[in-house]
């Protein structure tokens, strides 16, 4: 049980822009995917989610190959995107009840679990909502909620913490340490660490395409010659 992205090299129509990318998530295990802009992680993610075709390389996920059985690995994977995406015509109410299809889900159980994590957002009374009425941070709260609602066994976070009020923030990391808890794998992309720090196990930092070193905040300082209050970004 865990996700191994194996050798993945990729890009966009021809262009490569990740080479040889190795990755291993445990189950319990959140993963860091840092480096500066344009280094690749947004791509990175584009591939495990299927969205590219891989030049080169694996992906599996609890021994079920991406290429090989895309269905079935993309119903054990929850996507946060950085920019939410949510269909213009659907209420609030019938996003939840598209999750509970596509990831087959026990309905009264789901709808218990729907209620308490829109309650935990304040999207409890907005059932009926459509996505234009939402503002962005809302959207991004939406998009926290059904992803959580999927259960999957992975849970992809693009850029989780910018945008977002700090009772949203502490209560996405709280999903997230509940999420370790139950033998979850977390993938994130982030820039701001400090909030990280608080979930993540392990860093991996992607530079030019390539992971360049794995390990803790800690190791990684000291790898880039950075001290504790500079910014990896920098
Ligand atoms: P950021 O921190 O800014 O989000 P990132 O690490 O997620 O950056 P990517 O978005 O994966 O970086 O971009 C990696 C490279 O791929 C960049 O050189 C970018 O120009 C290129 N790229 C991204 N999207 C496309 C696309 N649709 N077509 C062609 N090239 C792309």
């Amino acid at each position: 049980m865990s996700l191994k992205i194996q050798n993945l090299s990729g890009g966009y129509a021809g262009i490569k822009v990740i080479k040889d990318v190795n990755l291993t998530i445990e189950p319990g295990q959140v993963v860091g995917l840092i480096g500066l802009n344009g280094a690749g992680k947004s791509t990175t993610i584009k591939h495990l989610l299927g969205l590219l075709r891989m030049q080169k390389g694996s992906i599996s996920l609890n021994d079920v190959k991406l290429m090989q059985n895309p269905s079935e690995f993309k119903k054990m994977v929850a996507y946060i995107p950085e920019t939410p995406i949510l269909y213009p015509e659907l209420t609030l109410k019938e996003h939840l009840e598209l999750v509970m299809l596509t990831y087959g889900l026990e309905k009264k159980q789901a709808w218990k679990r729907a209620h308490e994590l829109c309650q935990m957002f304040r999207l409890d009374n907005k059932l009926d909502w459509l996505p234009i009425n939402f503002s962005k941070g809302m959207k991004q709260k939406v998009m926290i909620v059904t992803a959580f609602l999927a259960n999957a066994d992975l849970l992809v976070i693009d850029e989780p913490f910018t945008g977002l009020d700090p009772l949203a923030v502490a209560n996405l990391i709280d999903l997230i340490k509940e999420a370790v808890k139950q033998n979850k794998m977390v993938l994130m992309t982030t820039h701001v660490l400090a909030e990280a720090q608080e979930v993540v196990q392990k860093f991996a930092v992607l530079n030019g395409g390539t992971i360049q070193i794995e390990g803790s905040l800690d190791e990684i300082r000291k790898f880039y010659g950075l001290k504790p209050t500079d910014s990896f970004d920098r």
